[in-house]
């Protein structure tokens, strides 16, 4: 409380942050998701839960091919604990924002298939439907309580639980939307609305409360296990760091940490990032690969194109 609680700002605003890196840092996109399908059955329980295990088994380019959420959420919480050691503030604060992005995208079940934005079987756009769609509209109606962080005993085995739960829950992800879109005709599925200015084809409210019903507060559910969890990988960071005495780092002298504006800046060898995190359903354009704040990544968009004029969505 006496550290985190003075920079809620920072640590909420930069939670974008490793979505942002994703088009600029060779090695990121796959720390956001794991599809586990191409695994086989069972791999949930199967995967090795160490890296050091997972590489000798699969080898690391497979690996890093099909997400490698567990293993490099699991490293992001390492070196939290290391900054806690250090008790160094910027790092502490930089590294408890990435590790709540990271366990926020496991507890998203698309982050855990091939299948992650409904490409393969007909459902195109389910990936923004259910993570901000929903939320959009039914937020407000969220319980957020989750109560006091726990120590973690065996941190990976945490996360292991949190890609289980969510996999599972792709069954209804996927079962209800399906089954609705049958029920519901084309024109009452999808409506428009403004997105920064953009009018917009979106899920339409009633389809989207229709699904929402279904549902039976699944996204609530998984954004409070997700809550939950991040509570408790900060708190077990800090224990395990030795219980630095953090009121002595008094917050009003720490300089909140800046990333540089260039590792923002496109990397055109990198293509093929999966998007995630969608407001917008159509066209399929860079626009809506973005952390749901459509107004700032419009801004962001227009400055690469100035900075890089051969910059191009693609991938
Ligand atoms: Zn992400």
């Amino acid at each position: 409380m006496v550290f985190f609680k003075p920079h809620l700002g920072y640590l909420s605003d930069k939670a974008v942050n490793p979505d942002r890196r994703r088009y600029a840092v060779k090695g990121e996109a796959e720390k956001h998701y794991i599809d586990l399908d191409i695994y086989g059955d069972s791999a949930v329980y199967k995967l090795p839960r160490f890296w050091s295990e997972a590489k000798a088994l699969h080898g690391e380019d497979s690996l890093r091919k099909h997400g490698i959420s567990p293993w490099s959420t699991y490293q992001t919480f390492q070196n939290l604990i290391y900054a806690f050691e250090r008790k160094d503030a910027q790092a502490i604060l930089r590294l408890a924002a990435d590790l709540g992005h990271y366990l926020g995208d496991i507890n998203v079940p698309l982050h855990s298939t091939k299948n992650y934005n409904g490409q393969f079987s007909g459902q195109y756009g389910i990936h923004g439907f259910w993570e901000s769609r929903l939320p959009e509209l039914y937020a407000s109606e969220y319980d957020f309580f989750v109560g006091k962080a726990n120590y973690l005993d065996f941190p990976q085995n945490e996360i292991w639980k949190a890609i289980e739960t969510a996999h599972y829950a792709l069954d209804s992800v996927f079962g209800f939307e399906e089954s609705l879109t049958r029920a519901f005709p084309e024109d009452k599925k999808y409506s428009y609305e403004d997105r920064g200015g953009i009018t917009t084809r979106v899920y339409s409210r009633e389809f989207s409360n229709a699904y929402h019903q279904k549902l039976g507060g699944q996204v609530e559910r998984q954004m409070r296990n997700t809550i939950k969890l991040i509570a408790d990988f900060w708190y077990s960071a800090w224990i395990l760091a030795g219980q630095p005495a953090l009121e002595n780092l008094d917050p009003d002298r720490i300089q909140v940490p800046n990333e540089k504006d260039s590792i923002y800046i496109p990397n055109d060898s990198l293509q093929h990032i999966r998007e995630h995190r969608t407001y917008f359903i159509f066209p399929e354009s860079l626009f809506w690969r973005n952390s749901g704040k459509p107004l700032y990544f419009l801004q962001a968009f227009r400055k690469y194109c100035e900075r890089r004029p051969r910059f191009l969505p693609v991938g």
